[in-house]
């Protein structure tokens, strides 16, 4: 039990400000540039192939400590939705904010964007879509919330997100409409939780994890949009847990 304790009040330490934005050697998610290649392509994605707690990763429980619960206290505000040739980027403004009561957390939502199909794996199977909402502190300290999606029914989130969509990379549109409102995402205990990385260059480390069992669902329609406008295969593929341990 206590090394259980200890290995949540490692999880839930303040980690180094580490989000390095867009800039950097370019990189792909296939050929010579592609994931296998990333820690070669700038000595600043050296994390990419020396890393030993590199994201995603195949998500299977290696303990089932009770996690604390996970408030989102989303507000909806416009959004400015980037092509970044990598994903569609959603950045919102200020103002929303991810809390962990129990561990009086609090993390302000900046970002979110997909991957297509899934980065994270359950058990060994991927999911269609993959949302991942970034998170950090005053200190810059990321978390990150994933949330799969499986092909079914339409989204009607989704829908309006679709409609502002950025045609080619480095364009951006500012949608008016607020995507990310409260209650989007109800309170929860069922997640999985490690520590990981960025799961693209620089594939800095000391990202804590947080990856919803909850599943939303996408049109085929709709998955098929993203992939034609960003790319088939979007995600990097799973990483060696090495001494991690997974909690869920
Ligand atoms: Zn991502």
């Amino acid at each position: 039990m206590t090394r259980v304790l200890l290995f949540i009040a490692l999880l839930l330490l303040p980690f180094q400000s580490i989000y390095a934005g867009e800039t950097g050697a370019h990189w792909t998610y296939e050929g010579e540039q592609g994931p296998e290649h990333w820690g070669d392509l700038s000595p600043d994605y050296s994390f990419c192939k020396e890393g030993k707690n590199q994201s995603p990763v195949d998500l299977v429980a290696d303990l089932h400590p009770e996690l604390p619960e996970l408030i989102f206290q989303y507000h909806g505000t416009p959004v400015h939705e980037t092509h970044n040739g990598h994903s569609i980027q959603l950045k919102v403004q200020p103002g929303s904010f991810l809390e962990i009561p129990e561990r009086n957390q609090r993390f302000a939502l900046l970002q979110g964007h997909f991957h297509s199909p899934s980065e994270h794996t359950v058990d060994g199977e991927h999911f269609a879509m993959e949302i991942h909402l970034v998170h950090s502190n005053e200190d810059g300290a990321l978390v990150v919330v994933g949330i799969m999606i499986e092909e079914g029914e339409e989204d009607p989130m989704l829908n309006r997100i679709w409609s502002f969509m950025p045609e080619k990379p480095g364009d951006t549109t500012e949608s008016p409409l607020t995507v990310f409102e409260a209650g989007i995402l109800p309170p929860t205990r069922d997640y999985f939780a490690y520590s990981g990385s960025l799961t693209t260059p620089p594939c800095s480390e000391g990202v804590k994890w947080l990856v919803l069992r909850k599943t939303l669902t996408a049109s085929a329609q709709q998955i098929a949009r993203f992939k034609e406008k960003v790319g088939r295969f979007t995600n990097r593929p799973v990483q060696d847990n090495n001494a991690r341990l997974i909690l869920d």
